[in-house]
């Protein structure tokens, strides 16, 4: 066959026209076909069409309470957390849809979030959740590698080098998008008074982040890394950025505890209840002067204006982690073993025994995984290979280590 028989008979773009030869890729439907170039012109389309939504306020932002009810698919508790995020989420967003169109008089401040609560209590999972339901780009940076430019670590622009990165290059939904910024606490001065020497772990960080935390525009290497004098930068403005904070500002219980004893001195019985809430409770109790005295700064406190103390997880709450959310892991695993054509189940008691071992590692509820995991591995290593297993049930031995998981056989199973 001669080229010019073959280029007869190929296929257009129903779009632009060009044919299969002029382009990189033809996708070809029943009635229609589409080349690569067309593909991304739409998706530019459909992105440009969202920020003007977001511009015009046509974005359908969700009510607080449709916001409370997404976050309660994927995470358990934590009900005091998820209503105060969601008035600031909401807020944050009716404030950016009406930037620009606002009365002269009032501007509503921009109301970043601190999230109190041990480790493993959902305080990234809140944060992510938020951003899966707004559809903005989101990140997670760790305070701790941070240091003021200048020091050996990470500059504190690389935060938002990661959020531009999760937004796919594009400045526009950059500018909108939610930081997770994780163990802010590990940034405190070493002592609650301003230090005389410069604190370039501490304070400095601090001082660092306050700037885009307030709102700033920020040149930024796109990939990453220092900054180089001949680079080309990309400005950010970080001015309708929501940022998330969150830490476990170990030690700030008894800060509270000895703040709310000497307001009540005298009254002899309030302070003995007082010593009597749970670190975890007192948490709720959390109030600015607590922060200072814990060792962030005072500007820096006050662009974090919404505290939201997270609970420490109950054994009812570690339960239901594990089987209620949307995509829980009990979910996953037995999705795993259905496309095996298995009925993976547990006993009441196996569950139990894994939350058990969760508590005891004191890690919240990211201790859950690593203890299913280290269980199902094996038989997740032999199911594949064998014909004809129905179900896999798990008790308490197996998880305990001292059992073998139960099998039954069925008359035959569909390869996967
Ligand atoms: P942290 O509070 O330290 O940020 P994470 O949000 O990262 O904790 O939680 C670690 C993991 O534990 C999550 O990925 C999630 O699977 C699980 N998890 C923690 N808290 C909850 C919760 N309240 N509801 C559902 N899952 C949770």
């Amino acid at each position: 066959m001669s080229n010019k028989n073959f280029f007869e008979h190929e296929s257009n773009c129903s779009f632009c026209g060009r044919k299969t030869s002029q382009v990189t890729q033809l996708v070809t439907g029943a009635n229609a076909s589409i080349c690569d170039q067309c593909i991304q012109s739409a998706n530019e389309i459909l992105k440009n069409s969202r920020q003007n939504q977001f511009q015009s306020g046509d974005f359908k932002l969700p009510k607080p309470s449709e916001i409370k009810e997404f976050l309660d698919q994927f995470v358990i508790g934590q009900t005091r957390a998820k209503i105060a995020l969601s008035v600031a989420v909401y807020n944050h967003y009716k404030r950016i849809s009406i930037d620009g169109f606002e009365d002269d008089e009032i501007e509503i401040e921009k109301s970043n979030i601190l999230l109190i609560g041990p480790t493993g209590v959902g305080k990234t999972l809140l944060a992510q959740t938020l951003a899966r339901l707004l559809q903005v780009p989101f990140s997670i940076s760790d305070a701790t590698t941070l240091t003021e430019a200048g020091y050996v670590g990470e500059d504190v622009e690389n935060i938002l080098v990661r959020l531009y990165q999760s937004s796919n290059y594009d400045v526009g939904s950059t500018e909108r998008g939610i930081i997770y910024i994780d163990e802010i606490d590990k940034i405190a001065r070493k002592s609650g008074s301003p230090s005389i020497t410069r604190d370039v772990s501490g304070e400095g960080v601090q001082q660092a982040l306050l700037k885009i935390l307030e709102g700033t525009v920020s040149a930024i290497p796109p990939k990453g890394g220092r900054k180089h004098p001949e680079a080309p930068m990309v400005h950010i403005n970080t001015k309708n950025l929501l940022f998330i904070c969150g830490g476990a500002f170990d030690g700030l219980p008894d800060i509270i505890r000895r703040r709310i004893g000497e307001k009540t001195m005298g009254f002899s019985a309030r302070v003995k209840s007082v010593n009597s809430i749970p670190d975890g409770e007192l948490m709720e109790f959390v109030e600015p002067e607590d922060l200072l005295h814990f060792g962030l700064i005072p500007e820096l406190i006050g662009r974090l204006p919404a505290l939201v103390g997270l609970q420490e997880l109950s054994e009812t709450d570690m339960l239901s982690i594990l089987v209620e959310p949307k995509n829980s892991l009990i979910k996953q695993y037995k999705k795993l073993f259905e496309i095996e054509g298995v009925e993976l189940k547990f006993t009441e008691n196996a569950l139990q025994e894994v939350v058990k071992m969760a508590r005891q590692r004191k890690t919240g509820a990211r201790g859950l995984r690593g203890i299913l995991e280290r269980v199902m591995v094996n038989v997740m290593f032999e199911v594949p290979s064998m014909n004809n297993v129905k179900e896999c049930l798990i008790t308490e031995d197996v998880i305990q280590g001292k059992a073998e998981p139960i099998l039954k056989q069925g008359k035959s199973r569909q390869s996967a």
